[in-house]
């Protein structure tokens, strides 16, 4: 993936909010892949409009692994969903290299929560080759090489010929990891993938992440309600405030790894994250 980064590395200055000026091309700085600019997001019933995000704004850049954090109904399923281009913002705009999103494409993958994620007839090698030939990204030995590929990288290659009901929910999540990076997307997004698993698994498959984004390092956007598994799985953290969501600040978590849970410096973030999260909005 080292050309996604080379790609990236070129400044095309972005225009920022109304009235800005475009700026000459700064070849120090890299422009951030992905910018989330000022969104709102919202559901519009007919009775009543639900507002899910308030005025959120965000960079990632290339190769970073950043959470979204907070709690339940604050909006981070909404904000995955609007930047890979199925919800359009009430307000703002969300950009990936410099250009506006607009619609779903193949340099955005989700991976969601749920383990029904893969389609039960097709073999396991046949899920991850699907996308790339539903998208004509590759003929099919090609798909199917790249899918072994990536099916060997989460472990799975013994795994490639059997249906998905034949496998665990940790490996079922493996599979959509393949899935999502065999097609080599600018940002993966990923919406609690672990939240359904048991505690041992849902560790063993954080420490499978992080060991994959040092092989790969793919750009992550990861969304988790757990403190403990933003600190372990980010490198940044965006604090969301409960509903509707708004950033109420941005955590450095390069220090922490699986290895740092028990320490007094990952439990003492750990709790300044809790109470940034649960204070109320009048003493931020
Ligand atoms: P999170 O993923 O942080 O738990 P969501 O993004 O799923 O939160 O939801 C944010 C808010 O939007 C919640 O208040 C939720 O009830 C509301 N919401 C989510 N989906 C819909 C929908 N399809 N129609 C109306 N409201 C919705
Ligand atoms: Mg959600």
């Amino acid at each position: 993936m080292a050309e996604l980064v080379l790609r990236n590395a070129v400044s095309a200055a972005p225009l920022r909010g109304p009235g800005a000026v475009a700026q000459p091309l700064r070849a120090t700085v890299p422009q951030p892949l992905l910018q989330v600019d000022g969104v709102s997001l919202e559901y519009r019933t007919p009775e009543r409009v639900v507002r899910a995000t308030h005025r959120v704004g965000f960079d990632v850049h290339a190769a970073e692994r950043y959470v979204l954090l907070g709690p339940s109904g604050c909006g981070k399923s909404t904000l995955l969903k609007a930047i890979a281009g199925f919800i359009p913002p009430v307000e703002g705009e969300i950009r990936l290299d410099g250009r506006r999103v607009t619609a779903p494409g193949p340099d955005r993958i989700v991976v969601f929560q749920e383990f029904d994620q893969l389609p039960p007839w097709k073999t396991v090698r046949e899920n991850v080759m699907f996308p790339l030939l539903a998208s004509r990204t590759l003929p099919r030995k090609e798909a199917s090489e790249r899918a072994l590929h990536y099916l060997d990288k989460v472990g799975l290659s013994k795994f490639a010929d059997v249906h998905p009901h034949q496998l665990s929910g940790g490996m079922k999540q493996r599979v959509a990891i393949a899935r999502a990076l065999a097609m080599q997307p600018r940002v993966l997004l990923m919406d609690e993938p672990f939240a359904a698993l048991d505690a041992l698994t849902r560790r063993k498959m954080q420490e499978e992440l992080l060991a994959l984004w040092d092989e790969v390092r793919f750009t992550l956007l990861f969304v988790t309600h757990s403190i403990e598994e933003a600190l372990v799985v980010g490198s940044r953290i965006a604090l969301l405030s409960p509903h509707p969501g708004r950033m109420r600040a941005e955590i450095n978590s390069h220090a922490f790894d699986l290895h740092s849970t028990g320490g007094a410096e990952f439990q003492a973030t750990a709790q300044r994250i809790h109470h940034l999260l649960f204070e109320e909005e009048t003493s931020v």
